[in-house]
């Protein structure tokens, strides 16, 4: 069972909403909009300008003056395998791990993040054997502290590469590790000389970056800097930081390194994707996520609310690394063995990310999605859902309904329907199979000739008859016989 399903409403399940096609809508979010043919919507036609091909440019995307921005050249670290790991509700076995590890793989994020093979005997064993899939695309990394007795268990694992981790704060120094900023440096260096004397990536990374002294941090990135570490990295471990005191720290710290600088959120305080956007605004590389942004307390930047903030940016540079349509899929898997269900309002896959309700808003969504929509739920293999048996219904969404059950009504009849089901759904939220009786009921009357414009006590007793049992036409006593037959026919 999908968990994205399991909670879906019972009175406002998506059976009770019209799923519209994509093929017949345009989204012009797109860097490129190749628009080919702008479909006829209530009878009117796009002009030439609109329906031709245009190419247009996103507004969402980096200010093209801003020359050390990498909003459009980032890169992923993945570690549901490893924050994932410290999730409350999380336990991994190598079956699931493998599993989890092949999906992002598919996906195409640039890396995994494992937990250290010094943790115990069986994340060590857990992190040989991923190291031997052969995955396709991701590389795998694992995660550190920063000691060499780690280091050395860690290069022998076949990863390639190792993310050393030290705390610089006041807090850790005090009460965690008790070890002074000489001693930290002093460490890093020994341990990243000896991972790259393996010929394996190393990353150095501060832990609660932004409560560190920043001189102090800035002193220990140089020294790492210049003895060739390949990246260094910024934690907001408490998830206290803001996007502007992001953006100064890795600006700041991007005119100090020459290196790759990669970033890691927590969303203690919900800044965690913007955070990760602000941070590569500002220069740096790599982004770390975990799906549905499991973790630590409440965890990180997750990855499908970044791939959505990044796809604004950068679609088509999006939608070529990344396979999209495989997220709903990966946090299913997620969800399923960490026993959670995937929020209702979660960033694509969420069961109303993309359901339109009020009237104002499906009429223009059916004109153009780009209306009130910012991501194309084609492109992340989702499905577009108006919501139609409410009082804040239109005649347009109603409309499209009726195209798909193929009753042949006009424009003045499907308003006139519309009142009905906006007078009945007063009372109570008419389901998709109310609505789809009283457009049948409306219309089997209307080709018979026994409902005319505005005749609501009638439709009404049309439809208390249709209730008891018959076709709700019949029971009216003045249908020609002729008419009858027709219908019936
Ligand atoms: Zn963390």
């Amino acid at each position: 069972m999908c968990p994205g399903e399991n909670q879906e409403p019972k009175v406002v399940s998506k059976e009770d909403m019209v799923g519209i096609d994509l093929s017949s809508t345009v989204h012009t979010n797109d860097a490129v909009s190749d628009v080919k043919a702008a479909p006829a919507v209530n009878g009117v036609k796009k002009d030439a300008t609109h329906a031709g091909s245009v190419t247009t440019t996103t507004p969402y995307g980096p200010h093209p003056a801003d020359f050390l921005s990498n909003v459009r050249n980032f890169k992923i670290i993945e570690s549901t395998l490893r924050e994932g790991e410290q999730f409350a509700n999380a336990f991994f076995n190598l079956e699931t791990k493998m599993k989890i590890a092949r999906a992002l793989d598919d996906f195409g994020v640039e890396y995994i993040e494992l937990t250290s093979p010094a943790a115990s005997p069986e994340s060590r064993a857990d992190c040989e054997a991923i190291c031997k899939m052969g995955l396709k695309r991701s590389k795998i990394l694992t995660h550190i502290r920063c000691h060499m007795d780690d280091a050395r268990i860690a290069v022998e694992t076949g990863v390639d590469g190792v993310d050393v981790v030290i705390g610089t704060s006041s807090f850790l120094r005090e009460f965690s590790h008790g070890k002074d900023m000489a001693y930290i440096e002093k460490t890093a260096l020994e341990v990243i000389n000896f991972v790259k004397s393996k010929g394996i990536e190393v990353r150095f990374s501060s832990e609660d970056s932004f409560r560190s002294d920043l001189v102090d941090l800035l002193h220990l990135y140089r020294a790492v800097d210049k003895i060739g570490v390949n990246r260094v990295g910024v934690a907001d471990t408490v998830g206290c930081a803001n996007p502007r005191q992001v953006y100064e720290l890795v600006r700041t710290l991007r005119g100090v390194v020459s290196c790759d600088i990669e970033t890691h959120f927590h969303n203690d305080t919900g800044c965690a994707i913007a955070n990760a956007y602000t941070a590569l605004e500002a220069g740096a590389t790599h982004i770390d996520t975990s799906v549905l942004g499991i973790g630590e307390r409440n965890g990180i930047t997750p990855l499908g609310g970044l791939v959505a903030r990044m796809y604004t940016a950068d679609p088509e540079g999006v939608k070529a690394k990344y396979n999209l349509s495989m997220l709903r899929e990966i946090e299913n898997l997620v969800a399923e063995n960490v026993e959670i269900q995937v929020p209702f309002n979660n960033y694509v896959t969420g069961w109303c990310a993309f359901t339109h309700k009020a009237g104002i808003h499906a009429k223009a969504i059916l004109n153009n999605p780009s209306t009130y929509e910012i991501l194309n739920p084609a492109d992340f293999g989702m499905t577009r859902y108006v919501s139609i048996g409410h009082r804040l219904t239109g005649w347009n969404a109603v409309k499209s309904r009726v195209e798909q059950l193929k009753l042949e009504m006009t424009d003045d009849q499907v308003k006139d329907a519309t009142n009905k089901i906006k007078e009945l759904a007063d009372v109570k939220t008419q389901t998709m199979e109310d609505v789809d009786v009283i457009l049948r009921v409306y219309h089997r009357a209307a080709q018979a000739g026994v409902l005319g414009l505005g005749e609501s006590v009638k439709l009404d007793q049309l439809l208390e008859a249709h209730r008891e049992g018959n076709n709700g036409i019949d029971a009216i006593a003045d249908v020609p016989a002729t008419k009858r037959q027709r219908t019936e026919a």
